[in-house]
């Protein structure tokens, strides 16, 4: 077996893929690096394998070796919490109201009317068009 090769973890304790190798076996596999890259963080799981590598910088029969982590159990990096959700929805449905006639619509209004196009060209807006459909 190549060396830095164990799959199942018999000679490591851990299954161990030499640099590389691990995305050819599991793609749902990423360091630590590269989930904090992704905008996540392990989030308390067990390593699923590691990475072992040779480095020049390092001592002969001192391989590095980097931990993997499952993507798939991963978690944002912030929790989103209910305030940070009821404020967006605050945003998004202020987005989709318009300021002269009151109507919350479905979609989000034009910024370039600063109004609904149905104020703006003086319509009636289709029941579809309105949230709640409670014209
Ligand atoms: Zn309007």
């Amino acid at each position: 077996m190549p060396q830095y090769l164990d799959p199942y973890g018999q000679r490591y304790g851990l299954q161990t893929y030499p640099w590389g190798v691990a995305w050819i076996v599991d793609d749902d596999l990423a360091t630590k690096k590269q989930l904090a890259a992704m905008g996540l963080r392990p989030a308390g799981q067990e390593p699923a394998a590691q990475l072992m590598w040779r480095s020049r910088r390092a001592k002969a029969g001192h391989p590095r070796t980097a931990l993997l982590y499952r993507i798939s159990q991963a978690k944002p990096k912030r929790e989103i919490t209910a305030a940070m959700t009821a404020s967006l929805q605050r945003a998004m449905r202020a987005r989709r109201t318009c300021p002269t006639c009151g109507l919350v619509f479905v979609y989000c209004l034009p910024t370039s009317l600063g109004e609904c196009p149905n104020c703006a060209e003086g319509t009636t807006p289709e029941s579809w068009e309105l949230e709640g459909a409670a014209a």
